[in-house]
């Protein structure tokens, strides 16, 4: 029902007031510094409004109320309504803000129970305290998520409270340890206490004095003390973050399992999205490490573009050296912080944690950085990562995964793709190249060393191997962006050009030709010169692929059996 965010009288550490959330809105019973400081370090965005609920002007209940507004007007912009529970305590309470706190008018709305209307506010009570409150002090009765609940709030006497306190229903009794005038005296109450709880009445004790003493006369009442907020989150603050996470993994299983073309890189996005929602940050990426080209860059991030950078600067290159997690809440006095991008976009770095993460075999291979952790403090060093670890450990796995497949689609020797990745783009990036309907046009050439085995004989398998990456270089230096070389097979590679027909596919082709007939080839420490031969054809997107490479290699055969080094077509 109600939780609380201090439980005891006026000179204890913490003193009393409740709150409870309805319709995202927070509606607060009192509000004393101690619970400020507490409210200032939740997240007050999640809320549309905040409401308190004021039961007497004494300081204990509402000297955080000032500093409320303040907060709630400059830095959250959420609007607060007070409300008191009688005419004069509303004027008691203007006068207070004006007079004594400074707050301008407009920066709250003050009202009374009378002229306030909301299902949870079902009425206050009057009691009696100090003489000097006469007419001025009261508790309320609520109605949360349907259940009644009594709030004595300061109390001398449970009279006032009784006709409210029905079977079954939340009552939060003030209790004191000591007797006084003023409260509720644990002693004296025990009797009342086992009748409520015998009557199925869910009795909590607040505004404690001393709460050894009080347990130690209330055990075995059945009587509980009011529950105090827990850690960090509140359940509903933790509500609203698994929506938010489940959010993001509902539209990642969506885009990846259930989009028909997706794009696996989305995979990071989303990931990183779910990093930076699990520890409020204001920036998430995620990053690969390129060992071979010694790079690191960004697989996919939110609120920058994608960055190339070398591997051992920055706070990610630390943290992949270091193989571990590096957090830095001032990353100015960091030496491996790269103040460069700050200078040049104009953010302000204040944050940074770096999660590392390994492949299958735990070798590095990327890392997770999120920057700017919101709220005081920055990251912390034993609960974010933690957080962070599944998001983490998931964009390793499909990191790794991705460079299988990428390296799957390519051949080692030459670099080039390779008939995996042939058929891959063919799914991809030519599908509308093979609907005949589309009017596209597309050639395709098939190419072979001529002699290639001569090569080897003569001159040994390494001297193989570097014709070989000489040759397919060459090819592909004369690709443009719509075109794509592969290797074939041992020395045959395959051009597929997009929005070109076969007159400009037998140009290229001859190109390369004389190209590399002019070429010198240094292999294995010869000079040697080699030539191709060509197979030109128009794709015909009413066959297969295969229909259509036989075509070419129908006339790859027929420069074989003419002569060599030339190129024929259709
Ligand atoms: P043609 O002009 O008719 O194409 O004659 P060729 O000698 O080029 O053709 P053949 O098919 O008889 O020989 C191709 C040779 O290519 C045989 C094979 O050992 C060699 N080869 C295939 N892949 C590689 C490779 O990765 N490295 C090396 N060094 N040789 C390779
Ligand atoms: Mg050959
Ligand atoms: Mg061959």
């Amino acid at each position: 029902m109600l939780t609380f965010l201090g439980r005891g009288s006026a000179f204890t550490d913490e003193q009393n007031s409740a709150y409870f959330v309805e319709n995202d809105d927070l509606i607060l019973i009192d509000c004393p510094m101690s619970s400020f400081e507490k409210l200032n370090d939740m997240n007050m965005t999640l809320f549309n409004r905040v409401y308190v609920l004021v039961t007497h002007t004494h300081g204990d209940h509402i000297s955080g109320i000032g500093m409320l507004i303040d907060l709630l007007q400059f830095s959250v912009k959420t609007p607060i309504t007070i409300i008191a529970p009688s005419k004069e305590v509303e004027d008691d309470l203007r006068y207070y803000f004006s007079k004594l706190e400074g707050c301008g008018d407009s920066w709250y709305e003050l009202t009374r129970v009378e002229n306030f209307k909301k299902d949870w506010l079902v009425c206050a009570i009057p009691t009696t305290h100090t003489e000097q409150l006469d007419g001025k002090c009261f508790g309320y009765c609520l109605n949360v998520g349907g259940k009644r609940v009594v709030y004595t709030g300061d109390t001398n006497t449970i009279e006032p409270f009784e006709p409210y306190i029905e079977d079954g229903c939340y009552a939060y009794l003030e209790m004191s340890a000591y007797r006084s005038p003023v409260h509720l005296y644990c002693v004296d109450m025990l009797d009342k206490v086992r009748e409520y709880t015998s009557r199925g009445i869910h009795v909590y004790l607040m505004h404690m004095d001393d709460e050894k003493r009080i347990a130690a006369v209330m055990k075995d009442t059945g009587a509980e003390f009011a529950p105090l907020r827990r850690g960090g989150f509140t359940m509903e603050d933790t509500g609203r973050m698994l929506d938010g996470i489940f959010d993001i993994t509902d539209n990642l299983y969506r885009d990846m399992c259930m989009n028909s073309s997706p794009d696996h890189r989305l995979l990071f996005t989303h990931l990183t999205e779910l990093g930076k929602t699990i520890v409020d940050a204001d920036r998430a990426s995620f990053w690969k490490w390129d060992k071979r080209k010694e790079q690191l860059w960004t697989m996919s991030a939110t609120g920058v573009d994608k960055i190339v950078i070398p591997d051992n600067t920055g706070l990610v290159g630390k943290a992949l050296r270091l193989k571990k997690t590096v957090i830095t809440n001032d990353p100015y006095s960091d030496p491996d912080f790269n103040k460069d991008i700050d200078i040049k976009t104009g953010y302000k770095t204040k944050s940074i944690l770096v999660l590392p993460v390994a492949d299958i075999n735990g070798d590095f291979i990327g890392a997770l950085q999120l920057i700017n952790k919101n709220g005081e403090g920055g990251f912390d060093e034993e609960i974010d990562p933690k957080k962070l670890s599944l998001a983490a450990l998931v964009c390793g796995i499909a990191l790794e995964s991705e460079t299988f497949l990428e390296d799957s689609h390519h051949d080692r020797l030459t670099g080039l793709k390779n008939r995996m990745g042939f058929y891959y783009d063919f799914a991809k990036k030519y599908r509308e190249y093979l609907i005949p309907e589309s009017g596209k046009k597309m050639s395709v050439f098939i190419c072979d060393i001529d002699k290639f085995k001569r090569v080897n004989d003569t001159y040994g398998h390494n001297a193989g191997d570097d014709v070989l990456v000489f040759t397919s270089h060459l090819v592909e230096s004369f690709c443009k962006e719509t075109d794509c070389v592969y290797r074939w097979g041992g020395e045959e590679f395959v051009m597929i050009m997009r929005d070109t027909d076969l007159e400009g596919a037998v140009k290229k082709a001859d190109d390369i030709r004389v190209k590399l007939m002019n070429s010198d080839i240094e292999a294995d420490g010869n000079t040697l010169n080699c030539t191709l031969s060509f197979g030109c054809a128009l794709f015909d997107p009413s066959k297969s692929i295969e229909e259509n490479i036989s075509r070419a290699d129908e006339f790859l055969y027929q420069a074989k059996q003419t002569g060599r080094n030339k190129v024929c077509w259709e």
